[in-house]
């Protein structure tokens, strides 16, 4: 028994468990799986969500039974006190949040991964409890690595978070000898790590190890910045996955390995699909030290005396006579908040018989499916999104496109193969559609900070405005039209 009051078993490679721990694991390793395929589609994602849910229930039902772990008290404590927590963000937080209170997620993964490890560490090599009788070398190589996937993922979460939320800097702060200074300190830290397999029971090198770690967290996020954190920070959810794997070979937990394995492998996954909806690859992200918002010198010349400004009225009475529109929403809608007064003038147009549907661009807003849930929201039927091969050839049969505070994923620049941060990224074909309508306040850059010659097109009409302010009132010049 250790100081706390209940049993510790560590159990070697062989795990030891009993057959229906096993059986139990294998149930929650099928509903975690089951949960990630019902996450793939909006219609399924609340019973999918679900699902994995209910994975992990009995996943950690089925370790604190296994391991008698009897001190319910604490447990209860902890976990009413994280439902409160977590309950009162996902109610409170605005969607624009979302991607740092992610990125905060993945921190605490990681940091629940340096702490569980070293905890086993010091119980089994420090204070000599034992439970290690086979597998010495599984568990301290293992240790290893959570403390120094888990210091990465929790500093580099940090800074990250700090970025998005405006506390640190948003641009990349580069510095000479950039790459030479993070091998060195990965090399610091696999070198105090092969000392702490050699000898487990120098118990404070691992602390050593998690500091260096936690520098090389925060030296790999800083020199990232603008809108390429979302990717980071799906790749530090990767890495909080692998960091909780390499725990749960410290434990000997399979149902651990597996969630671990599972989270480690979707957030690459997810991290691959924004780098190539970016036309983007991962060593640009990480190292290109791209992302800040470039003035653009050239938006002058692009604009000069070709902008055309439009009204509501002039929207409406352009709509009255249209037969299909598409309904392009981008990161300005989601900060105007305007998805309500969409989903009204989606209706209105709808009794005219109109066919209405959405364009939605993989990387439009600031995470993927970003536009998608906001739409959801509103209960606009999913049939009525389109993906960006599906909905690209049906622009030039399209009367009216109306670009909604989305601005790179519309920029024809970006058909060019170089010379621009968006170069080769795949976008909505939207200045096919016969009049194009775009909606933001300014001619102001989007992310990538550069100009938009679609706003200059013969076919495009600028309506200036916050987003939702001027969707109010265009539902309401579409009505009195
Ligand atoms: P952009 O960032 O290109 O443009 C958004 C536009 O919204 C701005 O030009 C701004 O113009 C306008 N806007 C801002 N506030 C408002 C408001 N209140 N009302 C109306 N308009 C407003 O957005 P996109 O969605 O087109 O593109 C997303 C960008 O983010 C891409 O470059 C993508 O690569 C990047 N990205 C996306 C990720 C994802 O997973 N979705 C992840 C990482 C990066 P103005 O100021 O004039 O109003």
């Amino acid at each position: 028994m250790n100081p706390g009051g209940y049993a510790v078993t560590v159990a070697g490679p062989a795990g030891g468990a009993a057959v229906w721990v096993d059986a139990a694991y294998l149930l929650s390793a099928v509903l975690f799986i089951a949960g990630l395929k019902g996450l793939s589609h909006p219609r399924s994602a609340v019973r999918g969500n679900l699902l994995g849910a209910l994975g992990m229930l009995l996943a950690i039902v089925v370790t604190l039974v296994d391991q008698q772990v009897m001190d319910w008290i604490w447990i209860v404590a902890g976990v009413a006190a994280g439902s409160v927590v977590g309950a009162v963000l996902a109610l409170t937080i605005k969607m624009t949040a979302m991607p740092q209170l992610v990125g905060l997620f993945n921190g605490f993964g990681g940091a629940a991964s340096i702490l569980v490890a070293g905890a086993v560490l010091i119980q089994i090599f420090g204070v000599g409890l034992g439970g290690a009788e086979t597998g010495e070398l599984q568990i301290t190589i293992a240790t290893v690595a959570s403390g120094l996937v888990g210091a990465v993922t929790f500093f580099g979460s940090l800074i990250a978070f700090g970025k998005l939320q405006g506390i640190v800097t948003e641009k990349p702060v580069r510095y000479p000898g950039e790459q030479i200074v993070k091998i060195l300190l990965l090399a610091a830290a696999l070198f105090v790590g092969v000392l702490i397999v050699l000898d487990p029971s120098q118990v404070s090198y691992y602390w050593i190890l998690v500091a260096i770690a936690s520098v090389l967290g925060i030296f790999l996020v800083i020199p990232i910045g603008g809108a390429d954190m979302p990717i980071v920070i799906a790749l530090l959810n990767s890495y909080s996955g692998i960091a909780a794997a390499a725990t749960g070979f410290v434990l000997s937990n399979t149902i651990l390995v597996i969630a671990g394995s599972l989270v480690g492998a979707s957030g690459i996954i997810l991290t691959q699909i924004m780098c190539r909806a970016m036309n983007r690859s991962l060593a640009n992200v990480l190292f290109g030290g791209v992302g800040a918002v470039i003035e653009d010198a050239s938006q002058g010349d692009v604009y000069a005396g070709k902008v055309t400004s439009t009204s509501a009225e002039e929207v409406a009475m352009i709509l009255k006579s249209a037969q299909r529109v598409v309904l392009v929403p981008g990161y300005g809608m989601a900060v105007a908040r305007a998805q309500t007064a969409v989903r009204q003038l989606t209706e209105a147009l709808e009794r005219d018989g109109i066919e209405v549907e959405f364009g939605i661009h993989p990387v439009a807003g600031r995470m993927p499916g970003h536009m998608n849930v906001l739409l959801a929201e509103e209960n606009i039927s999913y049939d009525k999104l389109r993906e960006m091969d599906q909905i690209n050839p049906t622009f030039a049969n399209t009367d009216v496109a109306i670009v909604l505070g989305a601005n790179d994923v519309v920029n024809p620049v970006a058909r060019e193969a170089s010379g621009s941060p968006i170069a080769g990224m795949p976008i909505l074909d939207v200045d096919k559609a016969r009049t194009v309508v775009i909606i933001k306040r300014s001619l102001s850059p989007g992310f990538a900070g550069i100009a938009n010659p679609l706003f200059a097109a013969d076919n495009t009409l600028m309506f200036f405005g916050d987003g939702k302010v001027a969707m109010d009132q265009l539902v309401a010049a579409y009505r009195d039209a």
